[in-house]
């Protein structure tokens, strides 16, 4: 461990690591080392980054912004970035009305379950209580999102603090039990949740990633999958909340994913690449109906008890304003859809590899899973440090990768073009190639 840092780094055993590359630079899809050492950036640094490094546009926009107003409350005032991006990304979003504002995709999560909670008791119904969640999700590591989205390996420590929530089984093809097929395994998961919805009148809302869960184990949904749980929704009378935070903004291939997935949701939240991934911005969108039932007499106490202290701020929000303008401007929806191509002609070569049990891959995102035994589908142990070796070997070839366990994630910048996307792809076949021949 480098005694010299002060610095305590996310999901890490910090004494693994005897120092950390200290990146200072950022130029379009590479980051720069203090050595200057180049690193194609294959995680979009947390699955957040669009453009690249250093944008022009945005970073324009930011230095006018910085210049003009940095920050300003919404507690009693508002501001005009805060108000152009609401009505923006109302008018993006169908069947939404207003934005909440806050700084992560976490406490978007908080703040929808917190609405759904309290829309409830607005309009008198005081039983609605209970969250039902798909199992693998994640929304985020702040109380309320772990929650929610507890994934066991992550969070088993924290249980105490949790609140219950209802988990029915999300559709796995490649992990579901052997006696069905995968059609019957969709019908087994949809019936679960209509049991559930059946069976008890407390539920206040249910919640799932939109599209695919990322952080669990990347797991695409099926085609009509989220639909049908709208569906369900609808016939019981239980909310709606899709995280599209990791998955909508084109992520998975299309701008606003739950409408793809022709779903109708009542909440939905956005954050990472919602600023292009340059600054911290999050939202949480909700529905006419939702809104209106905070309104009454003031003595009524309907108002919606949340706020942070960088909820609106006009820096973020006027970068977020100036991406949006840049995904319109460079049709980029219809090059990621162009572009998701490159990923699939390598899928049959990435299945070959020794190591390689499944490749799940939708959008700008490929998810390879590593497995010690194919039949049996034995996940890479943890004890063989896989995350550090493909990384450490990650970085020979120039690219920087991050695992989720023994999952291997490529998730770059969505405009990386098709020779840097080419340079990625090689780079992390050639990585795992060597580390399987290190493994055995
Ligand atoms: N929801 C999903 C689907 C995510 O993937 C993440 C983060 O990866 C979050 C919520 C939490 O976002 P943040 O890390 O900005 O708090």
């Amino acid at each position: 461990m480098n005694s010299k840092s002060f610095v305590w780094h996310p999901y890490t055993q910090m004494r693994d690591w005897a120092d950390f590359d200290i990146i200072t630079k950022g130029k379009g899809m590479w980051l720069i080392d203090s050595k200057g050492n180049k690193l194609l950036d294959g995680v979009a640094s947390m699955w957040c980054n669009v453009w690249g490094h250093s944008k022009r546009e945005l970073v324009n926009t930011m230095i006018k912004q910085a210049k003009r107003l940095q920050h300003s409350s919404l507690f009693n005032l508002t501001n005009d970035q805060a108000e152009l991006l609401a009505e923006k990304l109302v008018n993006f979003s169908p069947g939404m009305e207003k934005v909440f504002y806050s700084d992560s995709g976490s406490t978007a999560m908080e703040i929808s379950a917190k609405i759904a909670l309290q829309y409830w008791q607005n309009i008198g119904i005081k039983n609605k209580t209970t969250f039902v969640s798909l199992q693998n999700g994640y929304h985020g590591d702040t109380v309320g999102a772990m929650s929610l989205g507890y994934v066991p390996l992550f969070f088993s420590k924290f249980k105490k603090l949790l609140f219950p929530v209802i988990r029915v089984p999300v559709p796995d093809k490649y992990r579901m039990q052997k006696q069905f097929t995968f059609a019957q395994y969709q019908e087994f998961c949809l019936e679960k949740i209509e049991r559930v919805f059946a069976k008890s009148n407390d539920i206040a809302a249910f919640v799932m990633e939109s599209g695919a869960q990322i952080a669990g184990g990347v797991i695409i949904y099926p085609q009509n999958f989220q639909k049908k749980v709208s569906q369900l929704c609808r016939k019981h009378g239980v909310l709606l909340i899709l995280d599209e935070i990791a998955t909508g903004f084109g992520r998975l291939g299309s701008f606003i994913e739950y409408q793809s997935q022709s779903s109708v949701p009542d909440i939905v939240c956005y954050g990472k690449m919602l600023t292009g991934g340059y600054l911290p911005l999050a939202t949480t969108l909700a529905t006419q109906k939702i809104y209106e039932s905070f309104l009454g007499p003031y003595e009524d106490m309907k108002q919606f008890f949340h706020g942070h202290t960088f909820t609106g701020n006009p820096l973020a929000c006027a970068t977020a304003i100036t991406n949006l303008d840049l995904y319109k401007r460079n049709h980029l929806i219809s090059k990621i859809q162009k572009k998701t191509k490159q990923f699939e002609k390598r899928i049959e070569e990435i299945m070959d590899l020794t190591l390689v049990g499944d490749v799940r891959h939708k959008g700008m995102l490929m998810a390879i899973e590593l497995v010690s035994n194919k039949d049996k589908k034995t996940p890479i142990s943890s004890d063989k440090k896989i995350h550090q070796k493909i990384f450490v070997e990650a970085k020979k070839h120039k690219i920087y990768l991050r695992t989720l366990g023994h999952i291997v994630m490529i998730v770059p910048p969505l405009a990386i073009s098709k020779r840097e996307l080419d340079f990625l792809l090689d780079g992390t076949i050639e990585t795992i190639k060597k580390v399987t021949k290190d493994l055995n």
